[in-house]
């Protein structure tokens, strides 16, 4: 005989199982890289499209919405994760630079799926400092990470495994689709990559790719910056002035020893000391022949300019073709696991990033190259296949998304705006008409100075406060940002009225961070820095 609790247990589980093999709550996979520009993905065209292929993302593009001005709210990569998982502006969840650590103690959208009965897991890069929260599985690289022989940390604690940090990221991310998480609950996997971040190390398999290609230039290549305020002149992340050899490009024979002086260099050899001996050598047998060659040529100027161009172009988009296989291995495994009618795929990157565009490399700016963020969606059944979205977004609104996608109701404080009704096809009449974005980290890495502006759909107006400089651009006729209208009279109504508009974004979003303008203790320091044609 049963005892009735036994019974009563038993069928307190079949009805748990039964709810649970019928919760039509669909799943989320979150692919996420890093620096990953949405004009160097197929789908986005532009001037790369002809020589970089992303056919999987480029599939899920076909398959589902293409967001095409989407935007993040502070163009680094740690900011832009954090607003990613709390919904909110910087100065709101309280980290606003790479070095922060973040506070988990605030709701996070993964912890808030977690309570409703999904089950998740993060894999790869995180990158906010303190341990992740809201996760039945995670393991992610410490920091930056690095692509060769990484070192992954887990609740178990750190252990360093033998690859590639793209192909091992994928296969961990693969292993937890197949076997790891719980079958009887709908779940949200985040697989984050570290590539195409600097310093754009590929796959040993992908060393020869574009061998035989020449990337196209930018336009803005040799820009001057002549029309620009003050800091787009004292910046440091010139491919000619500030990209080095060794640690971005690899451009020295192995043998000899990197510049003296430079950190980066050193730490460039670092990353090369943790290869096994047979990946070096396959390493070092990629770039042998060009190195030589570059080694000859003794090139200078834009000559050589052009020719970092290239190596580091090549590189940057041999790293985004081990991003794209990912897509597709994950987006196969959600078919032969039996998901694909319910799992919404989301594909995106944590913000733009420079690839030679006026010159440079990095990001940060609030331009419309840094700024903005590839986001492809595909939700079966909601998105129609192959469909574009122009309306504004901002990262600030994926975290309200994945709530609204699980049926759930967004916390009162946060910031952005489901794009659910988007992705269902719909325009609302009073879908946001501008977005606000706040860049915080100076002095530091890459010299960009602080800055706030306002983005609507045609114009956008910059705000370089401690130097009391603003720039102010026509995006209807300059969509490149080449000329700063600042101080073109036919604007000034226009611009008094942005600069309106603006205050009201602070006052909306609360961000009351100290903007006063210090232009003469500002402008002094960095005058000499300033190499104004
Ligand atoms: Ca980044």
């Amino acid at each position: 005989m049963f005892s009735r609790s036994a019974i009563a247990a038993c069928l307190v589980s079949v009805l748990i199982q039964s709810a649970n093999a019928s919760d039509p709550r669909p799943n989320i996979v979150f692919i996420f890289s890093d620096d990953h520009a949405a004009h160097a993905i197929g789908a986005y065209g532009g001037l790369l499209a002809s020589v970089n292929p992303t056919p999987n993302i480029d599939k899920l593009g076909q398959q589902g919405m293409l967001f095409s001005n989407c935007f993040c709210a502070n163009s680094i990569c740690g900011p832009s994760r954090a607003s990613i998982i709390t919904g909110k502006h910087a100065h709101a969840n309280g980290f606003g630079q790479n070095e922060n650590q973040f506070d988990q103690g605030q709701p996070t959208f993964p912890k808030m799926l977690q309570k409703a009965g999904y089950t998740t897991a993060m894999i790869g890069k995180w990158h906010l400092g303190s341990d992740p929260q809201g996760f039945d599985y995670w393991k992610i690289l410490p920091g930056q990470g690095v692509y060769y022989n990484p070192d992954f940390v887990s609740p178990s604690g750190e252990e360093r495994i033998e690859g590639h940090c793209t192909e091992l990221i994928t296969d961990m991310a693969l292993e937890w689709l197949k076997n790891g998480r719980d079958k009887s609950k709908p779940f949200l996997l985040m697989c984050q990559h570290k590539a195409p971040h600097r310093n754009w190390m590929p796959q040993l398999k992908y060393l020869s790719l574009y061998n035989d290609t020449r990337i196209p230039e930018p336009d803005t290549l040799f820009d001057d910056y002549a029309d620009n305020a003050i800091p787009a002149r004292i910046q440091e992340m010139e491919i000619d002035r500030h990209m080095t050899l060794v640690y971005d490009l690899f451009a020295l024979p192995p043998d000899q020893d990197p510049t003296p002086n430079l950190a980066t260099d050193k730490s460039g050899v670092a990353n090369l000391e943790r290869m096994t001996p047979v990946q070096r050598k396959a390493w070092d047998d990629g770039f042998a022949k060009d190195n030589a060659a570059f080694a000859v040529a003794q090139l200078t100027g834009m000559d050589l300019v052009r020719w970092k161009y290239q190596r580091y172009m090549k590189n940057y988009l041999r790293c985004v073709r081990g991003v794209d296989d990912c897509v597709g291995e994950l987006m196969k495994a959600i078919d032969e696991e039996g998901l694909a009618d319910n799992t919404v795929v989301i594909y995106s990157s944590d913000q733009g990033f420079y690839l030679g565009d006026y010159g440079w490399y990095d990001k940060r700016w609030m331009y419309d190259v840094s700024m903005r963020m590839p986001l492809i969606v595909k939700w079966p059944g909601v998105t129609k296949p192959g469909s574009t979205c122009d309306l504004l977004t901002q990262n600030i609104d994926f975290a309200e998304t994945f709530l609204d996608i699980a049926g759930l109701k967004p916390n009162a404080d946060m910031q952005g705006v489901s794009l659910v009704p988007l992705l269902k096809g719909q325009k609302p009449a009073d879908w946001r008409d501008a977005l606000y974005y706040h860049y915080l980290e100076f002095p530091s890495v890459h010299m960009v100075a602080r800055h706030y502006g306002i983005r609507t759909n045609r114009y956008k107006l910059i705000h370089f406060y401690e130097f009391g400089e603003w720039e102010f651009y026509d995006l209807q006729r300059d969509p490149e940002e080449r000329l700063n209208q600042y101080n073109n009279p036919d604007y000034a109504d226009t611009i008094t009225g942005l600069k309106g508009r603006l205050e009201d974004l602070r006052k909306v979003y609360k961000d009351a961070s100290d903007v006063s303008e210090k232009p003469a203790d500002w402008q002094a320091r960095y005058r000499a820095a300033d190499k104004k044609p």
